[in-house]
C-alpha cells in the first residue's frame, strides 16, 4: 500500500480498469504514460500529449473526416485556428493566394498578414468567372466558401475544382454556412475542407472550435503545425461538440424549413425590399443551389424598407430574435452586417459586395416559427413608424 501523499496522487486509479463508457468521455489530461517500447501507436503516433493527440478529439476528428467524404480530419480552437494553420501549411514565399472577396471578414487580414513573407494575395470574385480568371501560375492556393455570408451566394464547387486540378492549384473550402449534411466538398473536387465548429456543427451557442478535413498526407502536415502553434481543440469543448453533432441531422431540418418560411414570408412583406435566400426561385444562385445542396440552411438575409437607422431600429425592436453577429445554433439570432461582420470594409467594398447600410442577416434556431414571424413583423412595422 502506498503512502499517504502518494495516495492523493494515485489512490483509486484501479476504480475504473475494465470500464467502458457507453459515451465518449473527456480524456482532461495533458499526457500520457509515454510508451518505451515501439510497439504503442495512436493515429499511427505514440499518444504522449494533449497538445499533440487525445482521444475525445481524435473521435470528433473520426466523425467529421466521415461526415465529410475525408481520410482523416484535425480540430482546432477556433475556426480562424484552422484556417491559420492551413495558410501556415500551404504558403510560401512566391505563392499566390486567390481570395474569394466575399469570405468571413477576418480570413481577409489574416490572408493579407501573410503579404510580409512574400505571399501574394489575390482578392477577387465575388463573381466566380473573375476567381478563376486568377487561377494560373506555379504555387496557387484558391480559397473559398461554398455558401457565402451574407447574400448567401452558393459557389460552383465542380467548376472551380476542374480549373484548380487543370492549372495544378490546391482548392480550400469553408464550408461553415453548408455544413456536411447539405454539400461535401471533398467528392466535388476540393483538396481540403474548413468548418468553424461554432456554428452549426456544436449547434448551441456555447462553444468555440474548428476543423479541417482532408487527405492523409495533408493532415499529416498540419498535424505538424498544429502541434507547433499549438492550436488544438480543448477536449472538454470536443465533448460538447460531439454532442451538439448527433443533432445536426435534427437541427437542421427543423431550421431549414423555418428559415425557407420566414423568407417566403418576407418576400410578400410591404416593409422589405429584399430577400436573400438560396431557397427562393428569385436568388441569382438559385439553380446552382439546387443542384449541389441537398438543404439551403437557415440564414436568411433582407433589406428593410428604409436606411441603416431603419435596420438597427428593427434589431432592438425584436424581442424572440436575439442581436448577435453568429450563426446555426438553436437561439434565432439577427446582425447588421455593414456594422458588425463587414464593418471593417470600407463603404465602397461593400457596396459592391452587395452589403447595403440596411441588410439585416437572420440565423434561424428552433423556435416556434409563428413567434419568429410575429417577432419579425412586429419588429418591422414599429421600426419603420418610429
Ligand atoms: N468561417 C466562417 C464562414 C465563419 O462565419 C466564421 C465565424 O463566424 C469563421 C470561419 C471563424 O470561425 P470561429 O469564430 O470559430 O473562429
Amino acid at each position: 500500500m502506498p503512502r499517504e501523499v502518494t495516495r492523493t496522487i494515485h489512490g483509486g486509479e484501479e476504480a475504473t480498469e475494465g470500464v467502458e463508457p457507453f459515451i465518449t468521455p473527456i480524456y482532461q489530461t495533458a499526457i500520457f504514460p509515454y510508451p518505451l517500447d515501439d510497439g504503442k501507436k495512436f493515429r499511427g503516433r505514440p499518444l504522449k500529449y494533449s497538445r499533440e493527440d487525445n482521444p475525445t478529439n481524435v473521435v470528433l476528428e473520426r466523425r467529421l473526416a466521415l461526415l465529410e467524404d475525408g481520410d482523416d480530419a484535425l480540430v482546432f480552437s477556433s475556426g480562424m485556428a484552422a484556417i491559420s494553420s492551413c495558410f501556415f501549411h500551404f504558403l510560401k514565399s512566391g505563392s499566390k493566394l486567390v481570395l474569394s472577396r466575399d469570405v468571413y471578414g477576418v480570413t481577409i487580414p489574416l490572408a493579407k498578414s501573410f503579404e510580409k513573407y512574400g505571399v501574394e494575395v489575390d482578392l477577387r470574385g465575388p463573381e466566380i468567372e473573375d476567381i478563376i480568371d486568377a487561377i494560373k501560375g506555379d504555387n496557387v492556393l484558391v480559397f473559398v466558401e461554398s455558401i457565402s455570408n451574407p447574400l448567401l451566394r452558393v459557389l460552383d464547387i465542380d467548376e472551380i475544382a476542374s480549373v484548380c486540378r487543370e492549372a495544378n492549384a490546391s482548392l480550400i473550402v469553408d464550408n461553415t454556412f453548408a455544413t456536411p449534411l447539405n454539400l461535401k466538398p471533398l467528392s466535388h473536387g476540393a483538396h481540403v475542407v474548413i468548418h468553424s465548429l461554432t456554428k452549426y456543427i456544436a449547434g448551441h451557442n456555447d462553444v468555440i472550435g474548428g476543423a479541417i478535413i482532408s487527405d492523409t498526407k495533408t493532415i499529416e502536415g498540419l498535424w505538424q503545425v498544429r502541434t507547433r502553434l499549438g492550436c488544438i481543440l480543448d477536449p472538454h469543448a470536443a465533448f460538447l461538440i460531439l454532442r451538439g453533432l448527433k443533432t445536426l441531422n435534427a437541427r437542421l431540418r427543423i431550421s431549414q424549413e423555418s428559415a425557407k418560411a420566414i423568407a417566403e414570408y418576407l418576400e410578400d412583406h410591404n416593409l422589405v425590399t429584399k430577400v436573400y435566400y438560396p431557397g427562393l426561385p428569385s436568388h441569382p444562385s438559385y439553380e446552382i443551389a439546387k443542384r449541389l445542396l441537398r438543404g439551403y440552411g437557415s440564414v436568411v438575409s433582407f433589406e428593410v424598407k428604409g436606411d441603416e437607422a431603419t435596420a438597427k431600429r428593427f434589431l432592438r425592436n425584436l424581442k424572440v430574435i436575439k442581436p448577435s453577429p453568429s450563426l446555426g445554433g438553436c437561439e434565432s439570432l439577427a446582425s447588421h452586417p455593414a456594422s458588425s461582420s463587414h464593418r471593417d470594409l470600407p463603404r465602397e467594398e461593400r457596396a459592391r459586395l452587395g452589403i447595403s447600410e440596411n441588410l439585416i442577416r437572420l440565423s434561424i434556431g428552433l423556435e416556434d416559427v409563428n413567434d419568429l414571424i410575429e417577432d419579425i413583423d412586429s419588429a418591422l412595422k414599429s421600426a419603420s413608424s418610429p
